[in-house]
């Protein structure tokens, strides 16, 4: 099965996810965990050409192909095969980022941003989708603090505007809104012992049935 962790920067997705593994992988679950972009040395790359300063000079829709790029490796050579050998895949972002992102934020139309994953991703989905959703600015308030603690050159995105974010925030709630099955939807404002349990006993009743 295939369960994305979404949320706009700030939100904890990244430890939330990583709780989560943990305590599923005690359970007994055979979990794999990846990230995007990334989760391909050809994705890390892409990652660092995508988030550092230097990412300034991307236009918008190379933005949005290198994104798909880096999601086609992913998709084909990482998650379709670990679920294929029957491995639990929680990934930290996905498609439904790129829909906030370069969607909801950019302004690219989203039938768009379907058609070229139909076409090239292969129109795979999440099983489930945990979306971690935060005030903008509170998450970016936690973003900077993370970035200036870990020294970090993958600051591009958190510069942007609230306006930015709060489109972001609204595509992410409408995903789960279009599709409320497939989405727990985990306010993560609380601190962050309290948005992991939350989000580990979903995980752990959706994985039940
Ligand atoms: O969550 P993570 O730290 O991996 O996200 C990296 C950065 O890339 C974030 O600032 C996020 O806003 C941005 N991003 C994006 N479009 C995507 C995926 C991530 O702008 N499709």
């Amino acid at each position: 099965r295939f369960i994305v962790f979404e949320g706009g920067d700030g939100a904890g997705k990244g430890s939330v996810l990583a709780a989560a593994a943990e305590a599923l992988r005690a359970d007994g679950f055979d979990i794999l965990t990846t990230r995007e972009p990334g989760g391909t040395p050809e994705g890390m790359a892409l990652r660092a050409l995508l988030l550092s300063e230097a990412g300034e000079v991307w236009d918008q829709g190379s933005e949005l192909l290198l994104m798909t790029a880096a999601r086609v490796q992913h998709m084909t050579r990482v998650i379709r095969p670990a679920v294929a050998q029957g491995q639990i895949v929680l990934c930290d972002r996905y498609v439904g980022s790129t829909l906030a992102y370069q969607g909801g934020g950019r302004g690219i139309a989203p039938a768009l941003i379907r058609q070229l994953h139909a076409d090239f991703v292969g129109d795979y989905w999440p099983d489930l989708t945990v979306l971690l959703d935060i005030p903008p600015a509170e998450g970016l308030r936690r973003s900077q603090r993370r970035l200036a603690d870990t020294a970090t050159d993958e600051g591009r995105f958190e510069g942007l505007a609230l306006d930015f974010h709060e489109r972001v925030r609204a595509s992410f709630l409408a995903q789960a809104k279009d599709m409320p099955d497939r989405f727990l939807v985990a306010d993560a404002a609380p601190p962050l012992a309290s948005v992991q349990a939350h989000v580990l006993a979903g995980l752990r009743a959706w994985l039940q049935t």
